[in-house]
């Protein structure tokens, strides 16, 4: 049976064996064999319930921790837009955020808004359905910190709420995610009160920070690496002798040992295999397991 004939109908865009390397950071990889653009959740929530169970569904923010592989994604690749970005401050200083808004959107929103806590997210340049996914965070806080409570879709389309408790957070991780398929629509967060100008100038120095090391105008995944327990990534990877070697397209920051970078022409293998053989060497060398940090999905 032909794509054609798989897939619901539905409002958003639908698009056939569309390249996602567009969509990455990393700008490697095939394309989607189908690329689902949902409109709004209830367009979203019918689509899951109407479509084959059999079907592999990958949910994608902005790319800035996945890294797809060559041969492209099978299935369908869902990428929340504008119908899921919104952000909004609310009752008890807390803000509301669709899973498709820009974390920085979000700590700016809340700056605004003069609630404090959420300045970090101005140093992850990904969406907060990609923080929820990675607990992601920067100098000292973290998703787990600030998050109330997170919205999602099971495969089946229908809509569950999961506590702070419930989604199982530890470092760059939530178990929820982990363990079951979920899209996540959204969260909601908590903050407390400060003067607008205070947290915005907390972000400027948080913004100045990463400005100053770390690549971040390159094409790149971010932290390729989690930190094992009681080591720094970076440290290891450096000791190693791979800060600044190339490996086909592919190479480790000379500005920050754990950013793995795209030089220009790398393919989704170069930068694999370039992690493994990084993976391996730090394994001989310091009987230190790394364990990646950045998501692969494709084939
Ligand atoms: C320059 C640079 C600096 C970075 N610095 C930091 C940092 O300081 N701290 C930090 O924590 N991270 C950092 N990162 C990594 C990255 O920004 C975070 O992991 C971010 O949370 C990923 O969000 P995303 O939207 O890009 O997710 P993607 O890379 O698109 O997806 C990541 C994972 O989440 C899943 N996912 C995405 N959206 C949804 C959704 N709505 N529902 C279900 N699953 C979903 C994807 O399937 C995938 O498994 C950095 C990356 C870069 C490139």
């Amino acid at each position: 049976m032909s794509w054609k004939d798989r897939l619901p109908a539905v409002e958003g865009r639908l698009v056939l064996d569309e390249p996602l390397a567009p969509f990455t950071w990393l700008r490697v990889g095939g394309p989607a064999e189908v690329l689902f653009l949902p409109k709004d959740e209830d367009d979203l929530s019918r689509f899951l319930a109407g479509l084959d169970p059999g079907v592999p569904v990958t949910p994608l923010g902005v790319g800035s921790n996945t890294l797809v592989r060559d041969g492209g994604v099978e299935g369908v690749v869902v990428r929340l837009g504008r119908g899921f970005a919104a952000v909004t401050a609310r009752e008890g200083r807390r803000v509301q955020a669709g899973a498709a808004a820009l974390d920085a959107q979000v700590a700016k929103a809340a700056a605004d808004a003069g609630i404090a806590g959420l300045e970090f997210y101005t140093g992850v340049p990904g969406t907060i359905g990609g923080a929820l996914v990675m607990n992601a965070g920067c100098y000292g806080s973290e998703t787990k910190d600030v998050l109330v409570e997170a919205y999602a879709l099971t495969r089946a389309g229908e809509r569950i709420v999961l506590s702070n408790a419930e989604m199982g957070f530890s470092y760059r991780r939530s178990a929820a995610a982990a363990d079951r398929w979920l899209i996540f629509l959204g969260g909601l967060f908590q903050g407390r009160p400060d003067d607008p100008a205070a947290v915005h100038a907390r972000m400027a120095e948080i913004t100045a920070r990463r400005e100053a090391s770390q690549p971040i105008r390159e094409k790149t995944g971010g932290s390729t690496f989690k930190n094992p327990e009681g080591h720094s990534a970076w440290k290891l990877v450096d000791a190693a002798g791979w800060r600044g070697k190339p490996f086909g397209g592919a190479m480790f920051s000379p500005q920050h040992a754990n950013f793995l970078i795209n030089t220009g022409a790398a393919t989704a293998a170069d930068l694999e295999g370039l992690v493994e053989a990084v993976r391996k060497d730090v394994r001989e060398k310091f009987g230190v397991e790394l364990q990646w940090e950045v998501k692969r999905i494709g084939r």
